[in-house]
């Protein structure tokens, strides 16, 4: 084993069996350029093609290559969090498997490390080949969140990301379950900065966040680092008051100026009911929503449970 490295790249994987070649082919050519020893942190994350035994191979045939398993899928930012518990390095950068993120902007991010910034993320400029759907989704989405939440969460920027031990430790000592990891990472603090890059297609494969995992991360992200949705209740409340006093405004106006039509009254007592109805029970999902949250929480269970571990120990307490 080599001594403690500079450099760790932590990589979740999930089902990237036709990635992994091609991935540590590029990496070993970055890793060929550092200033520095690194290690290559692969977290198989729950895998159920060949990705595992893939790693296994590279383990024992490149002593830099370490790996994971998690028990079961537990999902990209816990793979992450896990990868982050066991790094031995100074400086970390944390990438995805199907090469979407290109590893040649890893020296890139390190210069800006040397330059003395602890967090430099890589900023999307465009995302080739992901549909329509997908980019007016997270348009909207980064955009929404901003103005959301109390952090400086920056746009269009992934996990794909560098950041110095000292993020990682701070990063590694939140014990939180929901963990949307870039907007943590904004959260910490210290010197930030961005690396602008165009989004690849992915190598090879099919894209493992489906829409219901985008659309979990998305509500995490937003319950996380903003209260702001609870507040709607009371806002909504206000509005259906007005609504409710515009309204006996309207049935008064009826009353006197026509012969009574009992429809009208029907129809009216329909729409509020439905419509107030509507209201309490989206007020009531959204408390639910934080208050699931609080629940996990509380229940204070491990982030993940690990299945095997090659050449690697817990490193979260390292200083
Ligand atoms: N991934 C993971 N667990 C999951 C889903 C994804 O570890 O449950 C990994 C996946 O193998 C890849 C990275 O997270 O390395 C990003 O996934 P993907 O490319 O599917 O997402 P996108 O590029 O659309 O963000
Ligand atoms: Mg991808």
């Amino acid at each position: 084993m080599i001594n403690q490295p500079i450099y760790s790249l932590v990589i979740p994987i999930y089902n990237e069996s036709e990635n992994i070649t091609e991935m540590y082919r590029r990496l070993h050519h970055v890793m060929a350029q550092l200033d520095g020893d690194a290690e290559l942190i692969l977290i198989d994350d729950g895998s159920r093609d060949r990705s595992l035994s893939m790693m296994r191979e590279l383990h024992h045939c490149d002593n830099r290559v370490h790996y994971l398993s998690l028990a079961r899928n537990f999902g990209h930012q816990i793979a992450v969090t896990a990868g982050l518990n066991f790094v031995q390095g100074k400086c970390i950068i944390v990438m995805d498997a199907d090469l979407q993120d290109p590893p040649e902007l890893i020296l890139t991010m390190i210069d800006k490390w040397h330059q003395g910034y602890q967090v430099v993320y890589a900023q999307r400029t465009s995302r080739q080949q992901e549909t329509w759907l997908k980019r007016l989704t997270a348009y909207l989405f980064y955009r929404i969140l901003r103005r959301l939440a109390k952090v400086d969460i920056p746009e269009d920027t992934g996990d794909f990301c560098l950041m110095d031990r000292q993020v990682v430790n701070i990063l590694n000592s939140m014990p939180e379950r929901n963990r949307y990891i870039r907007g943590l990472r904004a959260w910490v603090g210290f010197r930030q900065t961005s690396v602008p890059f165009a989004r690849d297609p992915r190598f090879a494969g099919t894209v493992k966040y489906t829409f219901g995992k985008s659309w979990a991360l998305a509500i995490d992200g937003i319950i996380s680092f903003s209260t702001v949705p609870l507040r709607l209740a009371t806002y909504i409340g206000i509005l259906s008051a007005f609504i409710a006093l515009f309204m006996i405004l309207l049935v008064l106006y009826w009353r006197l100026s026509e012969p009574f039509s009992p429809t009208i009254g029907y129809t009216l007592i329909t729409i509020s009911m439905f419509f107030l109805g509507s209201v309490q029970l989206i007020c009531i999902g959204i408390l639910g929503e934080y208050i699931g949250r609080i629940y996990e929480e509380v229940k204070g269970r491990p982030l993940y449970t690990l299945k095997e571990t090659g050449g690697l120990k817990d490193n979260s307490n390292i200083t």
